[in-house]
């Protein structure tokens, strides 16, 4: 038989069809997989192509192979001479029948042949007769084996017979390979695998399992460039997770990409928890904004797998990208999901420990660091600060009214400051210091690179910002806070000694009644300058007699009626003029003026009350502020008992004020005085009340006989409603043991007759009188009530 017999088919030489066959997806699929048409010469192919030439007594054979335009020659045999050209365009080929028909072409004379007669094959090399059969693996004819000659030949079913089994041992030597090929990959990524599970189980650092994974893929499929992406769940954005392959430049891009509905590939994916696959970046419309940014980078695919936690939620995505259109086969599928899957454990274990190293160093409340963390930042700090010569500052931050607010607002309001206040001294510092919280209502901030001025700045600013707080926090509750600062050489000290100081410095903060900051001892401070010229004024102040004394009246709530006077001191220098209480009595405290300076208050404030008393008839009550020092003085009584004495002044006349930090520890000299005291019969009351460590407790425990409620809380009344409420809680206490109440810093109508309501006892304030010489208390005594203040 000739070949005409099962050549001519004019459908197989039809051009479209031709270019349809060529075309055809599923056949470029398994051509695509054996990558031939990329491959080089090799001796085994051209082996076969030899031995056909030889059994069908050809000069020539080629073994051929088409994609969708091009033929690759991967064998030539019989074309000696110069290197063969080994890619052509298709059309050029005969060979490309063969595939078209899938099926053996003999032509016995070309010449002859409608379609071949002038085909450049046989026009420029004379070649005339021709046979090929198609190479076909897994069903799809991929290329073709034929043999041709110069002069006509007379094919035979035999000869067909022999070439086609020549086809099908080359397609069988394709196919192992092939399946060969595909069980090292599947070989080769369970490796990988097993590797990425030991990372995972050895919690090596998530970057470099996310690597790893993408890794896997890319090895498996090497025209693959994976990105791994994490989701922020709560802003819905994704980061930068692993992409080992991809230009740093377009990930820069993707940074902080917010997702959605159509954002792009992994954008989409991880919105909507499903797989998004654009086969093609050009027409893909989720694409839109960001093609030219992928045309950039010669992206044109990406396939997005979102890697998703145990309970369904979405973790990130598993992006693969390509430089040509493509879809992921079933095999990519199951692979790329494989992989994502192991990248979710792996970010799931990461989440964990991080979650748990965050709980084991931050405070769950205000989420700020704990002290475990503190020391250790502070430790890391101190070292830097040896290195590079320079000092930090630590600032103890203590909230002034915490327990109180904590007694009778409750633990709710409570916390709720202390978030709040959290959030506002964080918002002080500056960038890179630190913030923890250190125990109940204390928090610590560490500085680097500050000098006491820069520190004082900063000090200032927090007790401004714990003050606004009073806006935000539940109820409106108004905290104030009490600052010390440590300002320390790195290198000189030790974490612990650092914060030891600057608690050190919190303590005589709050001593002087808090709201305000104080320096650590032996420090060049911003103010010091001024600190040290009061101290060398103070010193024989009272030889020269610069000071002197105002009494401010206490009215009774009951009728209005005048109850008695607190004793106030008041200083005037030559060169600084009028210097506040405020300022010089913790300087006179610290440097042990304030025992001589306080029995001078005692004995001219006991004279100048008996003075009045006998010349009005009026019999007042005499307040006077006593320091925590005095107290612990072991003369203090004794010099009370002459003041009194030499006065005239009954006992139970005199009522000593004293501040809660003087009763706050248990120093036996000070419990010495105050039962000394009472023995005498004079009064004890608390001053200050509510703005230091107090709480409700300390009523209770200790031998007093009333309290004064600190101005701060008289002053928002009666609009805040913390205030109020705190107030009337003490009140009721204080009622309930017994203990007078007296309100300060009365300054409206308003206000008096809200303390009035709640039930105060005694009343003091601008309102009621402001601070006059006892000189002048005489004549203010026998003014009508209209006229006065
Ligand atoms: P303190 O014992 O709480 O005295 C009340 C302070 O509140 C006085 O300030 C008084 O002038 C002020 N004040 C009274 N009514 C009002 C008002 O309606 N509005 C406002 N804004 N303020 C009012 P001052 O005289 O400046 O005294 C300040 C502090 O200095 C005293 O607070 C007391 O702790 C201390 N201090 C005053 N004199 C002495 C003293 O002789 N010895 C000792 N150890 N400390 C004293
Ligand atoms: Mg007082
Ligand atoms: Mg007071």
């Amino acid at each position: 038989m000739t070949g005409e017999a099962v050549s001519f088919d004019p459908e197989r030489f039809h051009p479209e069809r031709v270019a349809a066959a060529l075309a055809d997806p599923a056949r470029l699929a398994v051509l695509d997989r054996t990558g031939l048409m990329s491959s080089e010469p090799e001796q085994a192919f051209d082996r076969w192509a030899a031995l056909a030439a030889r059994a069908l007594r050809a000069p020539i054979a080629l073994i051929t192979l088409f994609d969708d335009r091009r033929q690759y020659l991967k064998s030539v045999i019989g074309l000696e001479g110069a290197e063969p050209i080994r890619t052509a365009p298709a059309q050029l080929s005969i060979c490309q029948y063969v595939i078209s028909g899938a099926s053996p072409l003999a032509v016995d004379d070309a010449r002859d042949h409608p379609q071949l007669a002038d085909h450049v094959g046989v026009v420029e090399h004379g070649i005339v007769a021709y046979a090929g059969t198609p190479i076909t693996v897994h069903g799809q004819p991929v290329g073709s084996l034929c043999v041709t000659q110069q002069e006509p030949r007379g094919w035979t079913a035999a000869d067909l017979a022999l070439l086609g089994d020549f086809s099908d041992a080359i397609a069988g030597e394709i196919a192992l390979r092939l399946a060969a090929g595909a069980l090292g990959r599947a070989n080769a990524l369970v490796a990988a695998h097993n590797r990425i599970h030991e990372l995972i189980s050895a919690d090596a650092p998530l970057r470099e399992i996310l690597d790893e994974v993408v890794l896997s893929i890319e090895g498996y499929d090497p025209r693959l460039r994976g990105s791994v992406l994490l989701l922020d769940a709560v802003l819905r954005t994704v980061h930068h997770g692993a992409a080992p392959t991809l230009p740093p430049e377009y990930l820069a891009k993707l940074e902080g990409l917010v997702i959605g509905p159509e954002v792009g590939s992994c954008g989409s994916a991880a919105f909507h928890g499903v797989e998004v696959v654009s086969a093609d970046l050009e027409t893909d419309p989720r694409w839109a904004p960001f093609r030219e940014l992928a045309r950039e980078h010669g992206l044109r695919h990406c396939w997005s797998f979102p890697i998703l936690g145990a309970g369904g939620d979405v973790l990130g995505t598993f992006g693969l990208y390509g430089s040509a259109p493509r879809e992921p086969t079933e095999e990519h599928r199951r692979f790329i999901r494989d992989a994502a899957h192991l990248a979710g454990i792996a970010i799931q274990r990461q989440r964990a420990t991080d979650e748990l190293v965050h709980r084991a160093t931050h405070d769950p409340l205000t989420g700020l660091p704990n002290r475990t963390l503190l020391f250790d930042r502070l430790t890391h700090a101190l070292a830097r600060g040896r290195r590079s010569g320079t000092s930090l500052a630590v600032l103890f931050i203590d909230l002034d009214r915490l327990k109180l607010v904590n007694d009778t607002l409750g633990h709710e309001v409570g916390d709720a400051v202390l978030r709040e206040v959290a959030e506002r001294i964080s918002g002080c510092v500056r960038p890179g210091d630190t913030v923890a919280r250190f125990g109940g209502d204390e928090f610590i901030a560490v500085c680097e690179g500050i000098d006491p001025d820069g520190a004082t700045v900063i000090a200032d600013r927090i007790i401004e910002a714990v003050m606004a707080a009073k806006r935000g926090a539940a109820g409106g509750m108004s905290p104030t806070a009490s600052v010390g600062i440590a300002v320390v050489p790195g290198g000189e000290v030790d974490a612990h000694e650092a914060i030891r100081r600057a608690d050190e410095a919190m303590y005589a903060a709050k001593e002087e009644g808090g709201n305000r900051h104080r320096h650590g001892p032996g420090q060049a401070a911003e103010g010091a300058g001024r600190r040290l010229e009061v101290e060398a004024a103070l010193r024989g102040a009272l030889d020269r007699g610069e000071f002197h004394l105002v009494a401010q009246p206490v009215a009774r709530f009951l009728d209005g009626s005048t109850h008695g006077v607190e004793a106030l001191l008041r200083w005037t220098h030559p060169e600084l003029g009028e210097v506040g209480p405020d300022e010089f009595v913790p300087i006179a405290e610290e440097t042990g003026l304030i025992d001589a300076i306080g029995a001078w208050v005692l004995r001219e404030s006991c004279a100048a009350i008996a003075d009045v008393h006998r010349a009005t008839g009026t019999a007042l009550a005499l307040g006077v502020n006593v320091s925590p020092r005095q107290l612990r003085h072991p003369a203090f009584a004794a010099g009370v008992q002459a003041s009194l004495s030499d006065s005239g002044l009954r006992p139970e006349r005199l009522v000593v004020e004293i501040t809660e930090t003087a009763l706050l520890g248990s120093d036996p000299a000070t419990a010495h005085t105050l039962a000394e005291l009472r023995a005498l019969g004079v009064q004890l009351v608390l001053d200050d009340f509510g703005t230091g460590f107090s709480s409700l407790s300390m009523l209770k425990e200790r031998p007093i006989d009333g309290i004064k409620i600190d101005r701060s809380f008289v002053a928002g009344l009666p609009a805040d409603t913390s205030s109020g409420a705190i107030v009337a809680a003490v009140v009721g206490m204080a009622h309930a043991l017994g203990r007078t109440v007296t309100a300060e810093g009365i300054e409206t109508s308003e206000q008096l007759a809200f303390l009035r309501a709640l039930g105060c006892d005694l009343a003091q304030g601008y309102l009621l009188g402001r601070p006059m010489p006892f000189a002048e208390l005489e004549a203010w005594l026998t003014t009508p009530a209209v006229g006065k203040s």
